[in-house]
């Protein structure tokens, strides 16, 4: 027994000790001291989890749309009410900037009130038929259970991605959040059940992927699976969806190219290139990890680069002078280092950083500097795989078709940016990158009714934008007979007869 405070598994309206009577420590990646410790679930646990989603689908599918609505505009200022609190938490789970979390929190607010405003608004359709004496339309419904599996980087935002439109759809959840930070995700549920939802609407099993996760993925009354994580991840939850033939949304990894051609601002593309890749220390999964130059400009755009990322400020991530925060896991940090070294061994060029921080306040986290290689080729691997760290591969380019092919070349499709003065190219190149989301003249911003999800390997579905809802019903068609001729019993309605009749 620690002395760490300890969370409990939250289900159905209470803390509940997990099964296996075992608890998982989550260090402060500042400090690398445990700070918390959170219980180790396992299928038991999951499966008692689901059971009270279940018996919490009447009461919840069965409020009236518009008072779901009211309910999650209430709770919505219910989570603006403990910002600070929420985003202090995630902060010693995964070492973001206060100022990052603290505002990523208040967004999280903002999309729980934008569902709350498409409650009411899902409206079937009534379908012409070609026969007379039908009425045929269409309803929606809620999916039943759904289980959102969360990663750590962002905990409570990418939950809203997926939480937010399933309760405004009518869905009850199982949350399976990272092992590394699930202490903002149990206390903002707990937040929930204050607020006054049915007990069991939403409820949390914390734990290992394998342990927790996979079996939520394998339970039998789960409709869904909303996934965000990596690849592999991904590829785990889809095989096993598939098994139990259920729907999946899944988010997953990038390596987005962040191109700037030669009559673009460079100031502001500079500025653009480090909010890209060194903000949230890298750990973004649309961090632009590939800097495309045009040619012209490649020495003196990175001579700028080094000189703003050289300026940065690393340290603690609750104070508001830092810019760059720690590495949020100890495997993510080993993983960053491996990725410098293959980078180097591959014939790359270092010219910023390229090792562990540890000056100052730094000396106890896990910080890497801000890193960029030059002479980079985008088939070396540390431009086709997601490094998930503040670490830069500049690649030069002559042309715009050049760069176009460059951008393509990836087996992800998240995002991209495209810097340039010229309208013409900007629409061109936004047309044919293939990816999810294209920024022009800017990088990483984003809101709850933007549409967003990758092409390629970076996933499967959109989440935000009023159609994310429907990621979360099924559409059942009802048709009515009005009186129509009886007609042949052994021939469906309206279709042709065969011909020797
Ligand atoms: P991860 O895949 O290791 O883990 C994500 C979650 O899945 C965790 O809760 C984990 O316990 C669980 N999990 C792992 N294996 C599982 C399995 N077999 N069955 C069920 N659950 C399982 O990812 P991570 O390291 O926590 O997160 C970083 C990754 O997330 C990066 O690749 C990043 O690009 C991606 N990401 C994507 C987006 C997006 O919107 N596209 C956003 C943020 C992060």
């Amino acid at each position: 027994m620690t002395n760490l405070p300890r969370y409990e598994l939250r289900i159905g309206g209470e803390w509940v000790p997990p099964v296996s009577n075992t608890y998982l420590p989550c260090d402060n990646p500042f400090t690398r001291e445990n700070w918390c410790e959170i219980a180790r679930g396992g299928p038991e646990d999951v499966d008692r989890a689901v059971t009270s989603a279940r018996a919490a689908r009447k009461a919840w599918s069965g409020t009236p749309a518009a008072e779901r609505g009211r309910m999650l505009v209430h709770f919505a200022d219910l989570i603006e009410a403990n910002a600070a609190r929420l985003a202090e938490i995630e902060v010693r789970d995964n070492g973001k900037l206060y100022a990052e979390m603290s505002g990523q929190v208040r967004n999280v607010a903002a999309w729980y009130r934008y569902f709350a405003g498409i409650a009411d608004k899902v409206e079937g359709a009534v379908i012409p038929s070609p026969i007379s004496g039908k009425l045929t339309y269409t309803r929606y419904e809620p999916l039943g259970v759904v289980g959102l599996i969360t990663p750590w980087n962002s905990p409570l935002l990418l939950l809203a991605n997926k939480l937010a439109p399933a309760l405004a759809a009518g869905n009850t959840a199982v949350i399976k959040p990272s092992e590394f930070t699930s202490a903002a995700t149990l206390e903002f549920v707990a937040l929930m059940d204050e607020a006054g939802f049915p007990a069991g609407t939403a409820n949390v099993v914390t734990g290992l992927g394998l342990e927790a996760g996979k079996p939520l993925v394998d339970h039998p009354d789960v409709a869904k699976i909303a996934f965000t994580g990596s690849e592999m991840g991904g590829q785990h939850i889809y095989e096993g969806a598939a098994r139990g033939i259920k729907l999946v949304s899944l988010e997953l990894g990038g390596k987005s190219p962040n191109i700037v051609f030669d009559d673009a601002d460079l100031e502001a593309a500079a500025m653009g290139a480090v909010t890209g890749i060194f903000s949230a220390a890298g750990q973004s999964c649309t961090a632009g990890s590939r800097l495309l130059l045009h040619r012209s400009i490649h020495d003196e755009f990175v001579k700028r680069l080094i000189d703003v990322a050289s300026q940065a400020r690393l340290g603690d991530p609750m104070d508001a002078a830092t810019h760059i925060g720690p590495i949020a896991t100890e495997p993510q940090f080993a993983k960053i280092l491996s990725y410098i070294e293959v980078a180097r061994s591959e014939g790359a060029t270092c010219v910023l950083g390229g090792e562990p921080y540890t000056d100052g306040a730094c000396a106890k986290g896990r910080f890497i500097a801000p890193t960029i290689f030059t002479n980079v080729h985008n088939n070396m691997r540390i431009a086709r795989e997601e490094v998930f760290g503040p670490v830069l591969s500049v690649i030069p380019f002559d042309t715009e078709e050049e760069a176009l092919a460059i951008a393509n070349d990836t087996p992800y499709g998240l995002a991209a940016a495209v810097w340039t003065a010229d309208l013409g190219r900007a629409l061109r190149m936004s047309e044919q990158i293939e990816a999810g989301k294209v920024w022009i003249n800017s990088y990483r911003y984003g809101n709850y009714a933007m549409p967003f999800g990758g092409y390629k390997r970076s996933g499967i579905g959109r989440e935000g934008g009023v159609d994310a809802i429907y990621e979360y019903l099924h559409v059942k068609t009802v048709s009515i007979d009005t009186g129509s001729p009886r007609a042949n019993p052994f021939v469906m309605p309206g279709a042709a007869p065969p011909k020797n009749l």
